[in-house]
C-alpha cells in the first residue's frame, strides 16, 4: 500500500473541506482534500451563498473575482404560504460588502475554492479518492486509509479533519456518539426548464399537504418536492402524473413543462437529518460541517455554517498545525467556538420544521395559513432580525489567518 506523510489530511471535499483546505493552505500548511467523486458537478448540491460566506471571500481578497461567476442575487427571502406571501429575511440593512443571497451553482463555488487552493504550493486535492477508514496509533488516530483511482492508499497525518458531511465515515469509525434532533421531511430534487417570463428569484410555496422550493439555475429551475419523512415508496406508488399534478397545483406556471420528468430517474430523493455530535473530536481527529451537525435544508444556511466552521478551525489550527503543537485542548476550542452557533441554527430549523412544514405536509383539507410566528416577523423592526440570522448566523467568524 502506498504510504504518504502530510501534516492535515482533510476527508470531503464540500464548503466545509475545500474551505479548510483553502485557508491552511495559504496559511502554508501542507493539506491533502480527499474527495470521492470525480467532481464537484452534482445536482444535489445546494446553491445559496449568504452574506456571510461573501463576507469572508472579502476578507480573503476574492470577493470581487468571486462574484464575476454567474449568479443571480437574492435581497430577500420569501414564502408563499397558501395565500399568503411573506417575506422571512430581508438583507437590505445589513452592515456588510453584499446585502444578498448569491444564488451560485455549488460546483462553480467548490472550483473556484479548488482553483485558488492549487496556487498554494502546500496544497493537495486528491479526486475520486474515498476514505474508508481511520489508521490509529493506539488511542490516536494517525491517519486515513483511502480507496484511490491508484488502489489503496495510506495519508498519515498531525491531524485527520472529518468533512465527509452528513453520512461521514469517519465520524463511525471514530465511534462518536450522535444526538439525532428530527426531521419531519424528505426531499424528492428534479429540474423543470426555466422560460422567459417565468419568475426570477428563488421561490418557496406552501399548500395544504405540499411544499415546493425553486432555485433559479439561469435555464432551469431546480425543483425541492419536500414529503412527509418515509413517505416516498408512497408518492412513487401513486404514479407520476399524480406527482405531476401536485407540483402543477402549487406552482401553476410550471405545468406546461411538467411532461420533462417522464421517468423517475429524472427525480432523485435525499433524505433530510438534523444531527449533532456530543464530541466533535478526539486525539488526532476533529469533525465539522455536516460530519459534526447535520444541517437541514431550512433556510439554506447549511453550507455557509459549514464555511464559518472551517474558518474558526483555520483560524484555531494553522499556527499549531505549522508548529507540531496541536493538542486535544486545540480541538477542543473549534468545537467551543463553533457549538452555540450551530445550536442556534439547528433550533430554528427544527422551528421551523415543526411550526411550519410538519403541518403543512400533514394538512390534506384547507388552504394552509401562515402561522403566528411568520406574520410577527412582517412588523418593520422585527424583520431585522431573521433576516440577519440567515445571513450570519450568531457570532460570525472572520478571517485571522495570514496567507503564506
Ligand atoms: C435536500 C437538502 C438540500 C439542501 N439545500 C441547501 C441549500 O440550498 N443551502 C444550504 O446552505 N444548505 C443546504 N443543505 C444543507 C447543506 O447541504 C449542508 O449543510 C452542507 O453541504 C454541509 O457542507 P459540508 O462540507 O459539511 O458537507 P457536504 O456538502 O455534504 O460535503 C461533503 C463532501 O464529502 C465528500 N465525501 C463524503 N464521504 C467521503 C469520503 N468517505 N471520502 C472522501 N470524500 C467524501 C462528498 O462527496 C462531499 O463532496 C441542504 C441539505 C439537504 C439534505
Amino acid at each position: 500500500m502506498t504510504s504518504i506523510k502530510t501534516t492535515c489530511c482533510i476527508a470531503g471535499g464540500g464548503p466545509a473541506g475545500m474551505m479548510l483546505g483553502f485557508m491552511l493552505a495559504r496559511a502554508g500548511v501542507p493539506v491533502i482534500v480527499l474527495e470521492k467523486h470525480e467532481n464537484f458537478l452534482r445536482d444535489f448540491r445546494g446553491d445559496t451563498v449568504h452574506p456571510s460566506t461573501l463576507e469572508i471571500m472579502h476578507e480573503l481578497g476574492l470577493l470581487d473575482e468571486f462574484l464575476k461567476i454567474p449568479h443571480s442575487a437574492l435581497h430577500q427571502m420569501s414564502l408563499q404560504i397558501g395565500s399568503d406571501e411573506l417575506v422571512i429575511g430581508h438583507f437590505e440593512h445589513l452592515p456588510v460588502h453584499c446585502k444578498f443571497i448569491a444564488m451560485m451553482p455549488q460546483w462553480d463555488f467548490l472550483d473556484f475554492l479548488a482553483d485558488h487552493a492549487r496556487r498554494c504550493p502546500s496544497f493537495g486535492l486528491r479526486m475520486r479518492s474515498e476514505a474508508s477508514d481511520l489508521i490509529f496509533d493506539n488511542d490516536r488516530v494517525a491517519g486515513v486509509r483511502a480507496t484511490t483511482p491508484d488502489g489503496e492508499v495510506e495519508i498519515r497525518a498531525d491531524l485527520v479533519v472529518g468533512c465527509d458531511g452528513r453520512h461521514s465515515t469517519l465520524r463511525q469509525c471514530a465511534d462518536f456518539s450522535v444526538d439525532n434532533l428530527g426531521a419531519p421531511m424528505d426531499v424528492m430534487w428534479f429540474r423543470i426548464s426555466r422560460n422567459d417570463g417565468d419568475p426570477g428569484e428563488a421561490l418557496g410555496c406552501v399548500e395544504s399537504g405540499r411544499m415546493l422550493v425553486m432555485l433559479n439555475r439561469n435555464d432551469y429551475w431546480q425543483c425541492a418536492f419536500l414529503i412527509a419523512k418515509g413517505t416516498a415508496d408512497e408518492v412513487i406508488k401513486a404514479g407520476l402524473d399524480k406527482f405531476r399534478d401536485s407540483v402543477g397545483d402549487i406552482s401553476p406556471f410550471l405545468r406546461d413543462r411538467l411532461r420533462e420528468i417522464d421517468g423517475w430517474e429524472k427525480v432523485k430523493l435525499l433524505t433530510v437529518e438534523v444531527d449533532r455530535l456530543r464530541r466533535w473530536y478526539r486525539p488526532g481527529l476533529l469533525c465539522i460541517g455536516d460530519a459534526a451537525h447535520a444541517m437541514s435544508p431550512v433556510g439554506g444556511v447549511g453550507i455557509n455554517l459549514a464555511v464559518q466552521d472551517a474558518v474558526a478551525a483555520a483560524n484555531i489550527l494553522a499556527e499549531p498545525l505549522r508548529c507540531g503543537t496541536v493538542t486535544i485542548d486545540t480541538l477542543k476550542q473549534v468545537q467551543d467556538r463553533r457549538e452555540f452557533p450551530t445550536r442556534v441554527a439547528q433550533r430554528v430549523q427544527i422551528v421551523m420544521q415543526n411550526k411550519v412544514i410538519a403541518p403543512a405536509l400533514a394538512n390534506k383539507g384547507e388552504r394552509p395559513k401562515a402561522p403566528l410566528l411568520l406574520k410577527m416577523m412582517q412588523l418593520p423592526l422585527v424583520r431585522r432580525i431573521p433576516g440577519r440570522l440567515l445571513a450570519f448566523g450568531v457570532r460570525p467568524e472572520h478571517v485571522h489567518t495570514m496567507a503564506a
